[in-house]
């Protein structure tokens, strides 16, 4: 699998960085973002290093369709009834951090602290 030994991302997925998990499986990570911006903040990562968004091509759509079937079922494993955001930041205008794809999934009650 495709690994960045620079990434903080994929270091969180090789276990070398702690975080709080939120699940695993063959192709996917998610865990709890560090900064919340909502009483639940988990971020989805594909396990292979891949920059961004931006460098998507059609042999990722299998994954990003799991991952887009792994937010809500988040959602729903951490009791959000009252709906979510889900967010993808891309490169430097899209205000990107972190160079490793990750999708955003925030819910909870508001107020939030930000989003
Ligand atoms: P983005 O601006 O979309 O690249 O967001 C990167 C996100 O990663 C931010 O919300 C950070 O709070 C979060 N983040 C950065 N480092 C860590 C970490 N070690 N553990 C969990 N979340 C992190
Ligand atoms: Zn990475």
């Amino acid at each position: 699998m495709n690994r960045d030994p620079g990434c903080i991302f994929c270091r969180i997925v090789a276990g070398e960085i702690p975080s709080r998990k939120a699940y695993e499986d063959d192709e996917l990570f998610a865990f709890h973002d560090i900064a919340p911006w909502a009483p639940v903040h988990v971020l989805v990562i594909p396990k292979e290093h891949v920059a961004s968004f931006y460098d998507v091509t059609d042999a990722h759509t299998a994954m990003l369709g799991r991952i887009m079937a792994l937010a809500p079922r988040l959602m729903r494993e951490h009791g959000v009834t009252g709906g979510f955001r889900t967010l993808v930041n891309t490169g430097a205008d899209g205000r990107q951090e972190v160079p490793h794809l990750h999708v955003h999934v925030m819910g909870g009650p508001r107020p939030w602290a930000k989003g």
